[in-house]
């Protein structure tokens, strides 16, 4: 559906956008506190982390409830971490960023839209347990089986992501065995599956890209230099925004030539 056509569609589509965004943010935040807590993701209500008060519509509406109740809880004023909001305006304004880029909506952009949200829950888990939980790895993985039938170009695509999930994951597999088998620290568990599976929806040439650019930002940027995760989520929030379209088709036909041209240069 293109959306720059009539103004009031644009409008409202921008504005549901960013809606959405706040909601998904917060709906992740909540689901990955409930996840370390071992509470029931789905069926419990929210409630305070501190005095434990059962929470109301009015203390959840995205961005307005922390900035109306000062970031702080309105039953017993402990303060809500100001990562909330930050995730929440964050997600809006990129899924803004990613129906401009886009120009219309689809289940590609959508599921795009639901990796990135899954990424943030993967990187708070991480931020607050130290653990990469698998029900987000297996969430990912069922949108991206979910939604190949709307992928154009399929054969390649699913080509191009396996590929580049062999490679890369081989190439990390191999280097976690020289390291271990040296007796040194090596990567967390359940880090090379939620690449494998990331690499399924970027394929191989944005693969290392996103990866290059996530050990990059986990390097040199302070705040990320703890743990690798939180920086491919702000990775997979930046490749959002600035190569959406790479992540819906595959580059294979790309590289054969590259192969091909190679081949025939000898
Ligand atoms: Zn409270």
């Amino acid at each position: 559906m293109p959306l720059f056509g009539v103004t009031f569609i644009t409008v409202f589509s921008l504005i549901f956008a960013f809606i959405f965004g706040t909601v998904l943010a917060s709906f992740i935040t909540c689901t990955a506190g409930r996840l370390l807590a071992g509470m029931d993701w789905i069926n419990e209500h929210s409630h305070c982390d501190t005095c434990g008060h059962q929470l109301g519509a009015l203390d959840l509406f995205p961005i307005f409830s922390y900035l109306l109740l000062g970031g702080k809880c309105r039953y017993c004023g402990a303060k809500v971490p100001v990562r909330c909001l930050i995730s929440e305006v964050l997600l809006g304004f990129v899924f803004v960023a990613v129906v401009i880029l886009h120009g219309r909506i689809d289940v590609i952009m959508v599921r795009n839209l639901l990796l990135a949200m899954l990424m943030m829950g993967i990187s708070f888990c991480e931020i607050d347990g130290s653990i990469i939980h698998e029900g987000f790895i297996t969430a990912m993985l069922v949108i991206w089986i979910g939604t190949l039938p709307f992928v154009p170009d399929l054969q390649n695509y699913i080509a191009d992501g396996v590929i580049a999930c062999f490679l890369i994951c081989g190439f990390f597999m191999v280097i976690s065995y020289l390291r271990t088998s040296k007796g040194r620290e090596c990567f967390k568990p359940g880090f090379i599956k939620l690449m494998a599976v990331y690499l399924l929806y970027t394929g191989l040439y944005a693969g290392v890209a996103f990866l290059a650019v996530s050990f990059i930002i986990h390097m040199f940027v302070k705040p990320f230099k703890k743990t690798i995760v939180p920086a491919m989520s702000v990775c997979c929030l930046i490749f959002m925004c600035c190569m959406t379209d790479r992540m819906d088709t595959s580059q294979i036909h790309g590289y054969i030539t590259a192969v091909a041209d190679y081949i025939r240069v000898f």
